[in-house]
């Protein structure tokens, strides 16, 4: 592990209205780092990975990506917004996986591997489906290349949409409850292709209600409650030695 943090989250904050979404969280990840995030509905997972994502903008705290501050640069003296195309590039060192796949529907699952990385990356076309039939393969879907999305199940287009995040070289994928819009039987094969990629050395923040798989898959795992980071540890601290009263009624939930 280098010293500086891949993504370094300090005192972030985000209003919606009058309601504190997040309310001043810190949070570092170092290279090659699992961080899970659990915690109620509600309590500011998703906000947290769409403002590292910048899908959503902060009104508060700082984030940096390899030292980078992210969707801000200095202009005489003073911080200012950065372009959107700054902005779409330093995007575009992260990848993100949402509940719902957002494949496009029109596209085959080839196409919708290749597009990001010719149209925000400029990669040549012909090795963009290199890379794009390489990562397939890697998530177990040689096969499907020329399928649509909605060919596949539910499960398949998640993985579709994990080749895809990857398919940008990212500096670290985050991912928002890959799990969570499947059926059952296809959460396996989801959290599978997550596992190899946590196993090869990929620095990721998963945010999960699926407990043991938060447990498995951490190098550390944070719980958040009310917009704030409560509690984090190694899996063993979190999931075996809970210390806050409010972890522990969490937790209490699933046993
Ligand atoms: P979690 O992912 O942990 O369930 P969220 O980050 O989605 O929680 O939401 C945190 C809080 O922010 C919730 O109270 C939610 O209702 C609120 N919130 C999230 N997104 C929006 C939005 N776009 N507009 C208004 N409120 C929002
Ligand atoms: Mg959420």
């Amino acid at each position: 592990m280098s010293d500086m943090p891949v993504l370094r989250v300090r005192d972030v904050r985000k209003r919606f209205g009058d309601h504190a979404a997040l309310d001043g969280v810190n949070l570092d990840v170092h290279e090659g780092e699992v961080v899970t995030v659990i915690g109620p509905s509600g309590s500011g997972k998703s906000t947290l990975v769409r403002c590292v994502h910048q899908l959503e903008s902060i009104d508060g705290g700082a984030m940096y990506l390899d030292g980078e501050l992210l969707g801000y640069e200095m202009h005489r003296g003073h911080l200012r917004p950065l372009p959107d195309r700054k902005v779409a590039a330093q995007r575009g060192r992260m990848g993100m996986v949402f509940q719902q796949f957002n494949l496009f529907p029109h596209w085959s699952v080839l196409r919708n591997v290749i597009e990001a990385q010719v149209a925000v990356h400029g990669r040549r076309p012909e090795e963009a489906r290199e890379e794009a039939l390489r990562l397939l393969k890697r998530v177990g879907l040689a096969g499907k290349t020329d399928a649509h999305p909605r060919q596949l199940s539910g499960g398949q287009q998640q993985r579709v949409a994990i080749a895809r995040a990857l398919a940008t070289q990212p500096r670290i994928m985050l991912f928002d409850e890959p799990t969570s819009a499947l059926d059952p039987e296809l959460v396996d094969e989801v959290l599978s292709v997550v596992l190899d990629l946590a196993r090869g050395g990929m620095t990721m923040i998963i945010v999960t209600h699926e407990m043991s798989f938060a447990r498995e898959v951490a190098d550390r795992c944070v719980f958040m409650e009310e917009g704030r980071v409560v509690e984090t540890g190694t899996p063993e601290e979190i999931f075996d030695n809970p210390a806050s009263p409010r972890l522990q009624a969490f937790l209490s939930r699933f046993s």
